[in-house]
């Protein structure tokens, strides 16, 4: 299994657009972050783990010619406004698969509304097969996809468990059960939005006593604002084993 990490910034994507702030006006390519999202490269497969605002560039850069899923970790626009963006996916293969929470699903359907109709669709329009997820593994073709339960704010997200990797983004907090999910995950990728406490993400603290607690042989730090600092010099302080992600990081497993 390969992972791309096709974007590691926070929603509103680093440099944000005006800032004079110095991570904001850095020149290291690593302290440039598109909106989070990771591709996993799996027997042939591709699978998209969130479509958010940047999906276009991130096809472009990697660059990546067929796409076999999507899974949507929550409906907040950084992780969704890229769909209409799978259209030339769309035309080369058809249909393609999302899974997704109910709700997230619903908020979908109103987002893209001409993707999801079946009545005098548009012939340019993408086309999806929906896929109602609950918390308990499903799975594509052979791969077995654990959801993994908890909360940005009061908000429920999915995180997703594919063999051992897993990736847990705009995590606040956690149930125990759903913790032990992660045993024995070699790489665990997990927001670390700043050094200051967040209402809805993990601040550096709390993502490095989440990943003490997990014990993965790897971790990676995603989701990350300007506030967190230079890449370079925060992952300078970090243990051996835990790696600030950075755009067009690519993993083995
Ligand atoms: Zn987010």
């Amino acid at each position: 299994m390969e992972v791309i990490f096709l974007g590691t910034g926070t929603s509103q994507g680093i440099p944000i657009i005006g800032s004079k702030h110095p991570v904001c006006l850095s020149k290291n390519p690593k302290d440039k972050r598109l909106r989070v999202s990771v591709l996993v490269k799996w027997e042939g497969n591709n699978i998209l783990i969130d479509c958010g605002p940047d999906f276009r560039m991130q096809m472009l850069t990697n660059p990546i010619e067929k796409l076999d899923a999507i899974l949507y970790t929550h409906e907040h626009n950084d992780h969704t406004a890229g769909l209409d963006d799978i259209r030339p996916f769309f035309f080369r293969q058809g249909d393609i698969p999302v899974f997704a929470h109910k709700r997230v699903l619903n908020s979908l359907r109103k987002r893209f509304e001409y993707i999801f109709t079946s009545t005098n669709k548009y012939p340019g329009a993408p086309g999806v097969i929906e896929n109602e997820i609950e918390n308990k593994p499903f799975f594509f073709n052979d791969l077995k996809i654990i959801p993994i339960d908890y909360k940005h704010n009061r908000l429920q997200v999915f995180g997703f468990r594919l063999k051992d990797f897993a990736y847990l983004t705009d995590l606040k907090s956690i149930e125990e059960k759903e913790i032990q999910k992660l045993d024995g995950v070699k790489v665990l990728v997990v927001t670390a939005l700043r050094i200051e406490p967040h209402h809805s993400h993990l601040n550096l603290e709390e993502a490095l006593a989440f990943i003490d607690r997990v014990k993965p042989e790897r971790a990676y730090l995603t989701h990350i604002s300007h506030l967190l600092g230079f890449h370079d010099q925060v992952q300078e302080k970090l243990p051996e084993n835990v790696f600030l992600a950075y755009d067009n990081l690519e993993i083995t497993l």
